[in-house]
């Protein structure tokens, strides 16, 4: 029998890389899921620890790794990823995109395997052009708030190409837009969670400015169909990923207020520093490259992700914090 192929993904246990862990196993690969557990949670990943073709490594991805064996793919998920993570952890955000995808890429190179990099639509910073293609170059500061994060990223693909072009590594790069759906961490601060949360503790709907900004989101089994493709793509250059369907933030909070049937009041408060105003994925590129477009609408993906939060128990919905910070920043 042929042996499986073996895919290392770092960030495993967050959002994105569990979904990734449990699609890739069901896929027939042997999965390596690699987190520090700073951001990431063994919830997302539990049910995969009985299976023979999964193994959980908790290390850093920031410092050395080592995978024995062959490993075919490296998908570099791991980074906090809301801004309130990485106002919270700037250092660790930094290294994570910068240290860490030298460290995949150098196994990588080690093992002959092929690389795909989790890298944003925040490469494009606050855009001057719009809707985005990946053709451009982005308006990003790189000493505001969000500097750590992008600069880390844009950093993350420079080097990613870097090792392409000088070491013929095998290379992919995929532009997450926003991406939501089940997993999600209630308190990380993002749009989504934060409106059903408040919707589902009965307080006021925060509206940041005055919620004319947009942004454009994804459910995560489209976008993880869209990495799966990317991955076995012949194709090296950056990539958009994510739903080209609009919405201003106003008219969202009046979405998740009609979805939970709660009633709730809008609140503004100050729009934070660096906030982009407008977000929209180009995704012909996508189309053409990968024949992948987004199937699943709001109206559906928002009804997969409430029946997910509103599951959870009263102490986890009002609990603080959910993240490992505490322990982890000694
Ligand atoms: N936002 C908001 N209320 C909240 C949390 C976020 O109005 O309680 C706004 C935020 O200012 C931004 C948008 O929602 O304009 C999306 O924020 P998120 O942090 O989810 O993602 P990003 O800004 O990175 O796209």
């Amino acid at each position: 029998m042929k042996a499986r192929k073996k895919i290392l993904i770092t960030g495993g246990a967050g959002f994105l890389g569990s979904h990734l862990c449990d699609r890739f196993v069901n896929d027939g690969y042997h999965v390596i899921a690699m987190d520090n557990l700073i951001t990431g949670r063994l919830e997302n990943i539990e049910h995969l620890f009985p299976k023979e073709s999964f193994e959980f490594y908790q290390h850093d991805v920031s410092k050395f790794i080592h995978v024995p064996g062959e490993l075919d793919y490296i998908l570099h998920f791991a980074s906090p990823a809301s801004p309130i993570d990485y106002l919270k952890i700037p250092i660790q955000t930094l290294k994570v995109g910068s240290l860490g995808i030298h460290n995949c890429l150098g196994l990588a190179r080690n093992k002959n395997a092929k690389v795909l990099i989790a890298s944003t639509s925040e490469v494009y910073g606050d855009p001057e052009v719009h809707p985005q293609k990946e053709s451009y170059w982005g308006n990003v500061n790189p000493i505001g708030p969000r500097g750590v994060y992008d600069e880390a990223k844009r950093f993350q693909e420079a080097m990613t190409m870097a090792y392409h072009t000088y070491h013929g590594l095998e290379v992919r790069i995929a532009r997450i837009f926003n991406t939501y759906g089940p997993r999600m961490r209630l308190n990380d601060g993002r749009v989504l969670p934060a409106f059903i949360g408040q919707a589902l503790r009965g307080e006021d709907i925060t509206v940041f400015g005055d919620g004319s900004q947009t942004r454009s989101f994804c459910y995560v089994d489209d976008l993880v169909e869209g990495i799966v493709r990317l991955l076995h793509s012949n194709y090296n250059q950056p990539v958009n990923l994510g739903n080209p369907d609009e919405i201003s933030i106003q008219s969202f909070a009046e979405e998740i207020i009609q979805l939970t049937g709660t009633n709730q009041r809008v609140v503004y408060k100050d729009l934070p520093k660096n906030d982009p105003k407008q977000r929209q994925p180009d995704i012909e590129l996508a189309r053409k490259e990968l024949e992948w477009q987004p199937e699943v609408t709001r109206a559906e993906g928002l009804k997969r992700t409430y029946s997910y939060f509103k599951k959870l128990s009263t102490a986890e919905l009002y609990k603080k914090e959910h993240n490992n910070f505490e322990d982890y920043i000694k």
